[in-house]
């Protein structure tokens, strides 16, 4: 009997979880207000936006509230269907010219960490919509980099140093690329992806992100 009682409770409990599963569908993750798209529009207006010159790099908004709790969301909290609502913030800073978008890489160590490539999905969600081939396998992180964070500007640019490469290169010979990437901090990364891809036969480089810090 007692089994027969543990095993409704615990389909109660699957159906239960199932439930609210569906029912969190409609929240907003950043309020947790009621809301059909997965981040609601007054959260969105509360993103700080930022300026961009003529040259880029081309950010969204600031490095901080809003926009910087959603990106530790979509990078270390698995929530991956964020990659479509933040690929239309990108779409609205992204030049319009480009021919191809390169997501900037993780060395194969960090991805088997995070188990996904954060500007990989962003990519590919850009590239529905706006609309452009992206190559996830044209720039490649040969060599892993100790954290940014704690790094000097100097430091940083030393520490990128020929730690990236290109292959297939035909697939950006003369082409704008949209290099792209989830937080420009520094630069140190993103000139030294712009560095390698130039020599490799781009025309352009123009360095995409969701937030500036
Ligand atoms: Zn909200």
């Amino acid at each position: 009997m007692w089994a027969r009682l543990l095993k409704k409770s615990f389909r109660l409990q699957n159906f239960l979880t199932s439930f609210f599963e569906i029912f969190s569908l409609n929240q907003c993750l950043q309020c947790q207000k009621e809301s059909v798209p997965l981040v609601c529009g007054k959260c969105l207006s509360r993103i700080e936006r930022v300026q961009n010159s003529a040259t880029g790099p081309f950010s969204y908004g600031r490095y901080e509230g809003v926009l910087k709790n959603l990106i530790h969301l979509f990078k270390y909290e698995n929530k991956f269907a964020l990659a479509s609502p933040l690929a239309k913030l990108l779409l609205e800073v992204a030049p319009q010219n480009g021919d191809v978008i390169i997501p900037v890489p993780l060395h194969l160590k960090k991805l088997r960490e995070r188990k996904y490539n954060q500007s990989v999905l962003l990519g590919q969600e850009l590239s529905k919509v706006m609309p452009l081939p992206v190559y996830g396998n044209v720039l490649k992180k040969t060599m892993p980099t100790t954290s940014q964070t704690e790094l000097s500007q100097l430091g940083r640019q030393k520490n990128v140093l020929n730690t990236f490469s290109v292959a297939h290169a035909d697939r950006i010979q003369g082409k704008h690329v949209l290099l792209l990437d989830d937080v420009y901090t520094t630069g140190a990364t993103g000139a030294e992806c712009e560095k390698i891809l130039l020599q490799a036969g781009a025309q352009k480089v123009s360095i995409v992100t969701l937030a500036r810090s």
